[in-house]
């Protein structure tokens, strides 16, 4: 079975280790060592000064709304995970939906200053599958109308924007360390800011707004995380640098193997500084786009439609047409991506894809699930009418 992702284990002993310090310390959570030890390992990797170790991502995205102050309606994509919006109506915002380019599937900033109204405050747009958002295109706007930023950086871990990490960019950039992610702590998060009193803020928050053990500085929440999840951290962290060139290799693989077909990649903003996470392909037709999932899916190869739907459909928010989010959303599905994922898996996926492109639904389903026997099924059928 070939999975749409599967989470970075470490060694067992590796992560045993971390728990033999918490059985001596019997200090579990509430801003342990372990906690303290990974925030400074991550903020000395990412090359920030400022960032708290949060429970989720979404958790995160909720802690920068509230510590924002925001009221009134936020200007928000309809192309990414359910947390984007659901934090903003949460926090009792109003999401308006701007559509997505049709090619970097970001926010589209001119679409942003059109959704402008006086209730406006602040934008909160993803940096879909970790390809950065046209930054200066929405501070320019932000400040032009004196709105807040926030990003939801989910998915970017080790991604920079103009030699810096991408977190630093936005009043505040949230993200996401679940087990899912590229580089994760099983659940967890961060958020990061350049602006002191904000970060003070925030871990107020993030701590029920305790401000010592007998007084409160605000309104707070449990956002904290435990020992557990930063042992887990420091773990993946160990092994970051090697998860990241396995990904790009992956990545680069599919690339090449797909390029034939009629299926179209994201467009990277900068492919040096990329952290190849996901691997996205929109479809010619949807008719195509059934056709491989349903293929792939007999050889016990699963895809994830992601994201769909779009946002806007939601049952909590005021339907909205978005012509290019709605294209894409329809077309697109994101293909088996994660550590342990072979070349010769991906070679096996795309022969599968091709052979439905070129056969399309009556192709006669193979005879047998060994994946060996299919393979050279497929071989034949390629050497004989198509090149690779
Ligand atoms: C995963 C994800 C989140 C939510 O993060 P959790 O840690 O699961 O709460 C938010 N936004 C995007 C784009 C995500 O992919």
């Amino acid at each position: 079975m070939i999975p749409v992702t599967k989470p970075f284990l470490p060694q067992i002993q590796e992560y045993g280790e971390y728990m033999n310090t918490i059985w001596e310390r019997q200090w579990l959570t509430n801003n342990g060592p372990l906690v303290n030890e990974l925030e400074l390992k991550l903020k000395s990797y990412l090359g920030l000064d400022h960032l708290l170790y949060i429970s989720s991502g979404t958790m995160a995205l909720q802690i920068a709304i509230k510590a924002l102050k925001l009221k009134g309606e936020i200007i928000t994509t309809p192309f990414s995970f359910v947390a984007t919006t659901s934090s903003i109506v949460w926090e009792g915002c109003t999401p308006v939906f701007a559509d997505i380019e049709k090619d970097t599937f970001n926010i589209d900033p001119t679409k942003i200053e059109k959704a402008i109204t006086p209730q406006t405050t602040a934008i909160l747009a993803t940096h879909v599958f970790g390809n950065p958002c046209d930054i200066d295109a929405i501070q320019d706007i932000a400040n032009r109308f004196n709105l807040k930023v926030i990003y939801d950086a989910a998915h970017c871990f080790g991604v920079k924007y103009k030699n810096k990490s991408v977190f630093d960019y936005g009043d505040v950039s949230a993200t996401s360390f679940h087990a899912t992610k590229l580089f994760h702590t099983i659940e967890g998060g961060a958020v990061f800011t350049k602006c002191p009193d904000l970060l003070k803020t925030m871990a107020f928050m993030r701590n029920f707004g305790h401000n010592g053990p007998e007084e409160f500085a605000d309104l707070g929440i449990n956002g904290k995380n435990s020992e557990f999840h930063a042992a887990m951290g420091l773990c993946n962290l160990n092994h970051i640098d090697n998860i990241l060139e396995r990904r790009k290799d992956l990545y680069l693989h599919y690339r090449k193997i797909l390029g034939g077909l009629g299926v179209s990649f994201q467009k990277l903003k900068d492919e040096q500084s990329y952290n190849y996470a996901y691997f996205p392909v929109v479809f010619e037709s949807q008719q195509l786009m059934y056709a491989c999932i349903e293929a792939l899916a007999h050889e016990k190869i699963f895809c994830r439609r992601y994201f769909y739907p779009s946002l806007s459909s939601l049952p909590y928010v005021a339907p909205v047409n978005l012509p290019v989010c709605e294209s894409i959303v329809n077309n697109i599905i994101c293909l088996p991506m994660y550590h342990s994922l072979t070349k010769s898996d991906i070679e096996m996926i795309a022969r599968i894809m091709l052979r439905v492109q070129n056969y399309g639904l009556s192709v006669p389903s193979p005879k047998t699930h060994d994946s060996a026997v299919l393979e050279k099924e497929i071989e034949e059928i390629l050497t004989k009418k198509v090149e690779v």
